[in-house]
Parts: C-alpha cells; sequence; structure tokens
C-alpha cells in the first residue's frame, strides 16, 4: 500500500542525523524522508577509472587518489595572486595540485590525509619532468570510504554549512540501503511500458547512485532514464493536478448560458472601419461558443502586442451587454485601463451602451458616482485598475469579466474578480507570448485561443542597436522622421527600480530636447507622478498630432495606441527586460509606415543584457523571444512561481524537459478522464502523493 511508506518521517528520526544536523538538511529544504530520496544531485563526477599517477597522460582529464604529502601558500609579487599547493603521492608518482585565490584550502587540506582530485593534468618541464594540475575538483577521502566517493560515477551534491556534499552522499547511501527497496511504485504498468520508464524504486536508486555504464552525459544533462522517469512523475503529478482543477472548472461550475445572436455583434461590424483578420474571428467564435454553454468559461487569449486582443474582448463583452449583463475590464496599470476607455467609449456609445472608468485615485465623489452606476445596473461596462477588485465594487448583474495582460495578475485576484458575480465568464488576454511549455504548464486549466495572425498591412518594425556614441544617429532618424509628420516615443531608463530616479531622467531629457536637441519641435512629457487628467492631457496631445515626440518614463510599457507613431526609441536599453522591450517595440509599427524601434545602449552591458538586444534584432516574432526569454531567466523568474500558482519543481526543467511535459499532459488529463477524482484503488498513489506534495500549493485539489 502506497500511504504504508513511510515518506513523510522526519530526517531527524533517520538513523544517524538527530536534530542538529537535520537543522542543516532543512537549510537544504531537506524535511522529511521523500524530500531526501528526490534531493537529485546537481553534478555528477565519473571517478570510476582511478589512475595511478605513473599511468597519468598529461592533457588529459584524469582522477588520482593519494596523500597529501605537503601543502603550501605562496603569492605572486606582480599579479598579488594567492596560491594553494599541494603534492600528493601514490607510492608510483606525485603530482602537485594548484588553487588560485581560495586560501581556505591551506587548511582543508592536511598532511597525511587521503584525498581525490580529478582535473586535466599539466606537465611542466623545469628541472625535470614534474606533473601538475590547476584547480582540480578535489575531495577528502576516509581509508574504508573508497566504493562511495571513488570506483564509480559519483554524485555532487548541493551543500551547506554543516552537510557537505560527501555527507549527503553517505546519508543518502544509508537510506536508500534501508528503504530503496520498499518504495511504492506511482505509475501504473501500462504507463511505464508505454515510455520505457524505469521503476521508481529503481530510478531513484540509480539517480543517486548511477550504474557505471550510464554515459556521463546523459547524467549531467538530466537526461539519464532514471532522470526522465522523476521528470515525468513530476510533470505528469503537476498536470493531474491541474486536470483536477479544469474538471472541476468544467463540470462543477454552472454558469450562464449566453443567448447568441447576430444583433449582438453585428452592428459593432458594420461600425468598424475595417475587416477582421480570420484569426480573430476563429477566436471569437470559440469565445461564443463557450459562452453558449451552460459552464463558467475560462479562456485565454494568446495574441502578440497589436494582433488586436481588444476588438475580440470586446465582440464578447457585447454579446454579454446582449443578453442584459454588465460587464467588467480590469487592466494592470492606470494608463492601460484609462487608455481602454478612449479606445472603447466612441463604440461603445455609439451603440448606445455606457461605460465607465474605475480606478483608485479617482475623487470620491466621481469614485461614489461610478460604484452607484454599477451597484444599480445603470453602467453596462467598468474599466478599471485593481480597484476593480476592492470592496465595495459591486455589480448588479456581472455576466463577463476580462482581464488583460493576465502575467501581472495572480490566479488569486482572478478568482476575486470572478467572484463579483454570480459566476461570470471569465476572458484573459495577454500579450506576452508564452512559451509553449511554459502554458501547457500556468494555463492547462485554462482553454487557450491564439490570435496568431497579425492585421493586414503592417510592415515589420526595423530594430536597430545603437552604442552611447552612436546616438546622434538615433537622433536624426527621428528627426526625418519628425519632419514627415510621424511622432515619436522615447522610453527612459528604468533606474534601479526607483520612480524616483526614473523620473528625474524623463525630465532632464524632455529638458535636452526641448532646448538643444530638437527646439523646433513639441516635445511632450508622461510619467507616473503625473495627476490623471494631466496623462490624459499628453495623451489627447499626443493622440491629436500636437506633440512631436513623448518622452516617457516607462507608463507607456502596455497597450497606448498611436497609429502615426513610427519610432519607439528606448534609452538604456541594456537595462529593460526582454518582454518589456518586445512590448514596447509593439507600440509601433501600428500604422502603413515602415516604423523603427531604436535601441540606445550604454555600457556595461552585461552578458545576459547583450543577449536580450541581440534577440530583439534578430527577431520580431514574440514566441521566439519569449522562449528566448524564458531561456535567459528560467521559469521560475519569467513568471515568479508565486504569482503563477505554479508549484516549484525539483527535477523537471520546463526547458529542457518540453517534450516529456506534453507527453506526461496527454496522460495525466486521459488519466483523470477516465478515473474521476482518482477515487479508484489504481489512482491511490497518485492521489497519495497529489495531496502530500502539492496540498498547499494546489488549492484546487481541495475543492471537491
Ligand atoms: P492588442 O491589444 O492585441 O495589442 P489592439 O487590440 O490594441 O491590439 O489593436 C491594435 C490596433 O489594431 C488597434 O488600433 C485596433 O483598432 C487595430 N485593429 C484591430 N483589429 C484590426 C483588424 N482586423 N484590421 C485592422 N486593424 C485592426
Ligand atoms: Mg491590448
Amino acid at each position: 500500500m502506497a500511504s504504508l511508506f513511510p515518506w513523510q518521517t522526519p530526517v531527524q528520526f533517520l538513523k544517524g542525523v538527530g536534530p542538529k544536523r537535520a537543522f542543516f538538511l532543512g537549510k537544504l529544504n531537506i524535511h522529511t524522508l521523500e524530500d531526501l530520496l528526490y534531493f537529485v544531485p546537481f553534478r555528477y563526477e565519473d571517478r570510476a577509472e582511478i589512475k595511478k599517477i605513473s599511468q597519468l597522460e598529461p592533457g588529459k582529464i584524469e582522477t588520482i587518489v593519494g596523500e597529501v604529502m605537503a601543502v603550501s601558500l605562496n603569492e605572486t609579487p606582480r599579479r598579488r595572486m594567492k596560491i594553494v599547493e599541494i603534492a600528493v603521492s601514490d607510492q608510483t608518482g606525485v603530482i602537485k595540485g594548484k588553487w588560485f585565490n581560495q586560501q581556505y584550502l591551506k587548511t582543508y587540506f592536511k598532511r597525511g590525509e587521503r584525498v581525490m582530485l580529478s582535473g586535466r593534468v599539466k606537465e611542466n618541464h623545469f628541472g625535470g619532468r614534474s606533473l601538475e594540475m590547476e584547480s582540480p575538483v578535489y575531495e577528502l577521502v576516509g581509508e574504508n570510504e573508497t566504493q562511495l566517493h571513488m570506483d564509480r560515477i559519483v554524485p555532487v551534491y548541493h551543500e551547506t554549512k554543516g552537510f557537505s556534499s560527501k555527507q549527503i552522499r553517505v546519508l543518502m547511501k544509508q537510506v536508500l540501503d534501508q528503504y530503496g527497496n520498499q518504495m511504492p511504485e506511482l505509475l501504473s504498468s501500462d504507463l511505464i511500458q508505454k515510455y520505457r520508464l524505469l521503476p521508481l524504486s529503481e530510478a531513484i536508486a540509480q539517480i543517486h547512485f548511477p550504474d557505471k555504464e550510464t554515459p556521463l552525459d546523459l547524467l549531467n544533462h538530466g537526461k539519464s532514464p532514471a532522470h526522465r522517469r522523476l521528470i515525468f512523475d513530476e510533470l505528469f503529478l503537476l498536470q493531474t493536478g491541474l486536470a483536477l482543477r479544469k474538471q472541476g472548472m468544467n463540470e462543477r461550475v454552472t454558469g450562464i448560458k449566453f443567448h447568441i445572436d447576430e444583433t449582438h455583434q453585428g452592428p459593432l461590424r458594420r461600425l468598424l472601419p475595417f475587416e477582421l483578420t480570420a484569426a480573430q474571428e476563429r477566436v471569437i467564435r470559440e469565445i461564443k461558443k463557450d459562452m453558449s454553454e451552460a459552464y463558467v468559461m475560462n479562456r485565454l487569449i494568446q495574441g502578440d502586442v497589436g494582433s488586436g486582443k481588444t476588438l475580440v474582448a470586446l465582440m464578447s463583452i457585447l454579446t454579454a451587454m446582449g443578453n442584459g449583463y454588465q460587464c467588467a475590464l480590469m487592466a494592470p496599470t492606470e494608463i492601460l485601463a484609462v487608455q481602454h476607455y478612449f479606445y472603447l467609449k466612441p463604440y461603445l456609445e455609439t451603440l448606445g451602451k455606457t461605460l465607465t472608468l474605475l480606478t483608485s485615485d479617482m475623487k470620491k465623489k466621481e469614485k461614489d458616482a461610478a460604484l452607484e452606476s454599477l451597484a444599480s445596473g445603470v453602467c453596462d461596462l467598468a474599466i478599471g485598475t485593481h480597484a476593480l477588485i476592492q470592496k465595495g465594487v459591486d455589480f448588479k448583474k456581472l455576466g463577463l469579466a476580462v482581464v488583460d495582460e493576465q502575467h501581472k495578475f495572480g490566479v488569486l485576484q482572478r478568482a476575486t474578480l470572478a467572484q463579483k458575480g454570480q459566476q461570470p465568464d471569465l476572458l484573459i488576454m495577454t500579450a506576452t507570448p508564452i512559451p509553449r511549455t511554459l502554458g501547457l504548464t500556468l494555463y492547462g486549466d485554462l482553454n487557450i485561443s491564439v490570435i496568431d495572425e497579425m492585421p493586414p498591412g503592417r510592415s515589420p518594425v526595423q530594430t536597430r542597436l545603437y552604442y552611447g556614441k552612436q546616438r546622434d544617429r538615433a537622433y536624426r532618424l527621428i528627426q526625418e522622421e519628425v519632419q514627415k509628420g510621424r511622432q515619436v516615443f522615447v522610453v527612459c531608463p528604468l533606474v534601479e527600480e526607483s520612480e524616483k530616479l526614473d523620473l528625474k531622467a524623463a525630465v532632464e531629457l524632455f529638458a535636452e530636447f526641448t532646448e538643444t536637441v530638437f527646439p523646433d519641435f513639441k516635445i511632450g512629457l508622461l510619467h507616473g507622478k503625473m495627476k490623471r487628467d494631466e496623462k490624459e492631457a499628453v495623451m489627447t496631445q499626443f493622440k491629436a498630432g500636437e506633440i512631436d515626440i513623448l518622452v516617457a518614463t516607462t507608463v507607456v510599457e502596455v497597450g497606448i495606441d498611436i497609429p502615426n507613431a513610427t519610432i519607439m526609441a528606448i534609452e538604456h536599453a541594456e537595462r529593460f527586460g526582454l518582454a518589456q522591450l518586445h512590448q514596447l517595440r509593439g507600440r509601433v509599427g501600428r500604422g502603413r509606415e515602415q516604423s523603427y524601434c531604436l535601441m540606445i545602449a550604454e555600457y556595461p552591458i552585461s552578458k545576459e543584457g547583450k543577449r536580450r538586444l541581440n534577440a530583439m534584432v534578430s527577431t520580431t516574432d514574440g514566441f521566439k523571444i519569449s522562449e528566448e526569454d524564458l531561456a535567459i531567466r528560467g521559469p521560475g523568474e519569467f513568471f515568479g512561481t508565486q504569482q503563477s500558482g505554479l508549484p516549484t519543481l525539483r527535477i523537471a526543467n520546463l526547458i529542457r524537459d518540453g517534450a516529456i511535459l506534453e507527453a506526461a499532459r496527454d496522460e495525466a488529463f486521459a488519466w483523470v478522464a477516465l478515473h474521476p477524482n482518482l477515487e479508484d484503488p489504481e489512482s491511490l498513489p497518485i492521489r497519495d502523493f497529489l495531496e502530500r506534495k502539492w496540498r498547499g500549493k494546489l488549492e484546487w485539489l481541495t475543492m471537491s
């Protein structure tokens, strides 16, 4: 029986651990036997072949074991380097080990102790032949420990003060000897056969102490059979959790069954000066289908900046309104909420609908009026920021909630908005294209629609990179464009996340442009500290073409729509994140003219910074950008795990393991479909694992 295995035994009670060592293990996030068994080595060393010093071949990476004969600390006079040197002998010869600027090694090595060194062998010829290794991997090895630490592929673990990799290795061996063969299987034998997976107990044994024949390369890249098995498990369990949640959402939650009628969306279609793209039409159909069903809709619209998501949302809003319901549109920043408001207002008012803005900095009187109009049902659509989900905001009959730029909101906020109505439908829009692997995981419980086509007649934005001194060339292009009647955004740098300094940079640049660089042009300034009506005034002027160059802090990051703007110039582009750069670039190229994104970078530029800038120059494809972003930052940062509700993955890597993820997802969803609520005996181990590992984090598991 699955539950009989003592997964949850605190490490403190394992043989030879005790409270003090348990405390140190806790620092590695190892609290239970299960944590320990799943504490996977971060690297492996091949110490299968230990050579005699006399047999070493210069130029090769080799491993030797011997006794420390001498330890010394030297200093190079000129380069001010501290060098620790040891001499090691194994009866057949002597070799030197050398480390730079690691003085603590002076006391780590002691004469007479046995040590293992592994590294590239160098041969020196000063006064006879002598061998040495520079910065070899090292480890002290006791007389009787040879079996565990050598003569095999050796696991290397992350260490902490009080617990060395070697000590973990000893503990792991002991625990595996004691419990290794009682471990219950998690997956069905069908699944194990279908994917040729190792049995769980064997995978755990092999991941710590691999067979000698296992290619080192596979182990170090997380691709050994043992890794494959444990990665499959982890992703399978994650997807099972998501499948359960999705099942819960789709099957249990009855929602509004909207009536679909041509008279809801038809009038807007006739108002639009253009045709919707095929992709927009397809997504609108998908949403209509969801809305017409008696269940709550949870749909994510994914589409690159400028692909026309807002109109798709508006179509759905009209369907809800046509059925007599109110709608809410929530945006991550005030400026974007305002922007949506002004974009939608003319359409909605022409169609005889009412809308109101709701932001946190509204005057009390204004706000009260807005709240009243929502509570009484007079107002059809509320557009706002987080203010929409505060206490005191009540709708008479909320039928559809739209959340723009989903990645900036947490799962919880999504749910809070939904609670403002009686199971309203939920539509989420994101302009940050989510890499496929991550999308499957994060949004496994949502249905996804992709707008994979841009409105016609747009030419890709040309992206150019200038380094500090080349700034004049960027300014010349700006000048030419303005003379042709076009408009320009200039975005100022983020200064260490400080809004005050951001502001200073923008104000200074504004002054410089006005006084010296572009004295003949009309320059505008937009920043987060301005009052709302001031911001609105600047936006309106810019939109009307009364401002040529708009100097702004990153408040323009999302959503602003100015078709006549053909240049997005970004100061200190090296300081921006990749997604942010791509968003900014998306602000131009919305009209028919050739547009430019001018990135002005200043040294010093980090390696990642350079990679981001190069990615921007080499592609305008949002999906490629986000794959690269994910690769640079890793999934943890890409979406803060806390915010996304994604449990931390211990072994799987969403970038590396995309193929396994897809298989695991298919199997998990199939499994949940066949084994409702995991109540049958075959599903028990799975349920067990899920409840144990993720109960705290996968709230949906407790929903049923
Ligand atoms: P997104 O929110 O996806 O970044 P928007 O919805 O803001 O994009 O649309 C960008 C611009 O494209 C808006 O000016 C919008 O009116 C326009 N637009 C939307 N759909 C079309 C279309 N099918 N043809 C032409 N222009 C469109
Ligand atoms: Mg948008």
